[in-house]
């Protein structure tokens, strides 16, 4: 056995389809060339989402499809004391904010990205007085946990220049080789959200250091929080992983599949009579 890891760590927020099959399987052959342990991982903070039967449909679904991982599973929700742990440590490093805001005044004073929808924040433009602070906490308004990219800025010196990544898959422009973290990318992100304690940032990024993941196979969608996962491992003292994000099954339309069209789920594949090796041959990354 190597000392390489990798993991799968979906969601249970639905059933997996052919692309949820196609990245655990290109993660578990992986592990199996290079003798290193797969893990599944059960990333299921958010309660509002997460169902017990879809993460039972999971290990359904993964078995039947032959995989096999190591145990115990973890399960993200069973962490959530150590994940407040972690944002303590930012806390009592200055690194981040309690954020008031509503989701529709975050949007006003954000920034378009250069390419595409999302928006970015890059922080308040006038910082809380203690005094406002305490007024709001005490009519106890709602708030989140942001990450200050200003202040991890100033934390990291001259290390925010180096943060950077070993891709070896491709990133949706083709980036490959050695990635530069560019977290102000993605802004000053949520790290605890108003309603659950973490957020998928930190927990994942917590979770990849504590299993010892050597390697990070995913989908090229998560490309991107790349850049503040790099920054977090810098931040709180964690090696950063090798990371291969892959390209991502598209539809007869050439849309992502998406776990709310049932139409590709493993479920109703199987229910059609396709064999396990029927459906591994059909969730092929090119
Ligand atoms: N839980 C995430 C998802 O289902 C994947 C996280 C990761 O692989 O980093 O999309």
């Amino acid at each position: 056995m190597s000392q390489y890891s990798t993991r799968f760590a979906p969601s249970p927020t639905g059933l997996l389809h052919l692309g949820h099959a196609a990245s655990a399987l290109l993660a578990f052959s992986w592990a199996r060339r290079q003798g290193a342990k797969f893990h599944l991982r059960i990333e299921d903070i958010d309660h509002t989402r997460c169902k017990p039967e879809f993460e039972a449909s999971i290990f359904e679904d993964l078995h039947w499809l032959c995989l096999q991982w190591e145990n115990p599973v973890r399960r993200q929700s069973n962490h959530m004391a150590e994940y407040e742990d972690a944002l303590k440590n930012l806390q009592n490093m200055g690194l981040v904010y309690r954020c008031f805001l509503t989701r529709s005044e975050i949007l006003a004073t954000s920034l378009q990205a250069p390419h595409g929808v999302q928006k970015i924040y890059l922080g308040p433009r006038k910082q809380l007085s203690e005094d406002e602070e305490h007024y709001l906490l005490q009519q106890k308004k709602p708030f989140a946990w942001r990450l200050s990219l200003a202040r991890a800025r100033d934390q990291l010196g001259d290390q925010w220049q180096q943060l950077c990544w070993l891709e070896t898959g491709s990133g949706p422009d083709g980036q490959s080789g050695h990635i530069k973290a560019k977290p102000e990318l993605l802004g000053d992100v949520v790290l605890a959200r108003k309603d659950i304690q973490t957020s998928y940032h930190l927990a994942v990024t917590h979770d990849d250091a504590k299993q010892c993941i050597s390697h990070v196979i995913r989908g090229q969608d998560l490309f991107g929080s790349t850049h503040i996962h790099v920054l977090l491992q810098a931040l709180l003292g964690w090696p950063t992983p090798t990371y291969y994000h892959h390209g991502l099954l598209l539809d007869s339309k050439g849309n992502r599949l998406a776990k709310r069209d049932g139409s590709t789920s493993l479920r109703s594949l199987r229910a059609t009579g396709l064999s396990p090796r029927e459906v591994q041959k059909m969730a092929v990354i090119n």
